[in-house]
């Protein structure tokens, strides 16, 4: 009787809020919780359920009506919990086998990327940038013909998941590494690239918190520094050095923040690790990867002043849009970021640019919206949306390789230090 009360009690609210809600489709999937200790691994298996994440002792789970049926036969207490996610069925992810599926996870990256390097000797070179704080590597891939030589040729730098809940980013620049690796030879347009530059892949800035969201809490996003107040974490994405901490609307100095800036500025590990790595090099350009909304930014993002390269930021993230739109028809809104999404201050793109003059692009992948999944992608879109960026990167190297200025004829051009201008009118979006 313990147990089939609050059964009774759930089907009875089941009833109510699923079956006769108006309005509502009858198939949409539900997500559920189970307590972790009704669940065995064999009755998952059994069942063929389809496990989204555990929180706290409870497994949340993708169910379809017939999932219900089934976990309703086998007797298993559960919770309703649809309010947690966005509801449009289609856009669940289906993650078989384990937690996060077809999505990378830290041994992953650190696998896949160890193998790349042992198939390709000559085209890549596999780099430890550092360590997070809780000591996983901050790995870095290097992608160019003769791997293990330094040449002066144009060198473009793309990254993903400074933010541990948008598990999509992670998936871009990865595959991407593996397309340039495995087209090497055969394709043309691959192969001039890959012989005419320093292409540089950081996947997983942030492994740390990625962990944390496969294992314990899927929305999580900052890295998973002790603040020492009860709260955890620094949004590494407001923790970079140029323009930090500004305002208080772009970053927040609450630790509890979702976009705590941290104490200093390039106070953390991850993040330190990606600046020693621009230090070293000469990069013309970068693609930071996020999730969601479809954009593609660039500075400025912490003041609505637009650069003096606003023109060349423009005509590069307009030569993007158009390719990726290409592809699968989907529309990235592109602009300076402080008038495209909303005010940000030290991330990645403002540094990048403002101390060393590197054309820095944060692009945020689909989906354009919550109401289309959030920070949830499917596994079947995890082709798609790397294939439509495919000829967005392709396109900016090669724009990089056209305008490439060899060091004997630069002359300091990129440096561009300077201190950040008055405080401007500040305006936020979204
Ligand atoms: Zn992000």
């Amino acid at each position: 009787m313990i147990k089939i009360i609050p059964v009774l009690l759930l089907l009875l609210g089941l009833a109510l809020t699923v079956n006769f809600a108006p309005g509502q489709d009858p198939g949409l999937a539900t997500i559920l919780s189970v307590a972790k200790s009704d669940l065995r691994l064999e009755t998952v298996r059994l069942l063929d359920l389809d496990l989204l994440m555990e929180v706290q002792g409870r497994v949340y789970i993708v169910a379809a009506p017939a999932d219900l049926q089934k976990i309703r036969s086998a007797g298993i207490p559960f919770r309703l919990e649809t309010d947690l996610l966005p509801p449009s069925a289609g856009n669940f992810p289906r993650l078989q086998g384990n937690l996060n599926g077809d999505f990378h996870d830290y041994y992953d990256v650190e696998a896949d990327f160890n193998a790349m390097e042992t198939a390709h000797p000559n085209q890549a070179k596999v780099f430890v940038l550092g360590d997070s704080l809780e000591g996983r590597h901050i790995y870095a891939m290097k992608v160019s013909a003769n791997v293990q030589l330094d040449v002066d040729e144009p060198q473009v730098l793309f990254l993903g998941c400074h933010h541990a809940r948008e598990w999509i980013s992670v998936e871009v620049p990865f595959l991407f590494a593996k397309y340039l690796l495995d087209h090497y030879g055969s394709d043309p347009d691959i192969t001039r690239l890959v012989n005419s530059s320093e292409i540089w892949i950081v996947p997983l800035v942030n492994p740390d918190g990625l962990e944390y969201s496969i294992h314990t809490y899927r929305y999580w996003r900052k890295n998973r520094r002790d603040n020492e107040d009860g709260s955890w974490g620094v949004d590494i994405n407001r923790n970079y050095g140029y323009a930090w901490g500004f305002d208080d609307i772009g970053s927040s100095p609450t630790p509890d923040s979702d976009v705590y800036r941290g104490r200093a500025p390039f106070s953390e590990p991850e993040i330190q690790a990606v600046r020693d790595l621009i230090s070293s090099k000469n990069f013309q350009a970068l693609i930071t990867y996020h999730s969601y909304a479809q954009d593609i930014l660039y500075p400025w993002g912490y003041t609505t002043t637009h650069t003096p390269d606003d023109a060349r930021f423009r005509t590069l993230a307009a030569g993007m849009a158009q390719r990726i739109q290409a592809v699968n028809g989907r529309v990235y809104t592109y602009g300076a970021a402080a008038d495209t999404l909303y005010v940000t201050n030290g991330d990645l793109t403002d540094w990048a640019y403002g101390t060393r003059g590197i054309l820095g692009f944060t692009i945020e992948v689909p989906p354009i919206d919550v109401q289309n999944g959030g920070f949830f992608n499917a596994e079947a879109d995890i082709q798609p949306i790397f294939l439509e960026n495919l000829p967005a990167m392709t396109y900016l190297i090669g724009q990089c390789i056209a305008s490439f200025v060899p060091a004997a004829g630069r002359v300091n051009g990129q440096d561009r230090r300077q201190a950040p201008p008055a405080r401007p009118n500040i305006r936020v979006k979204g």
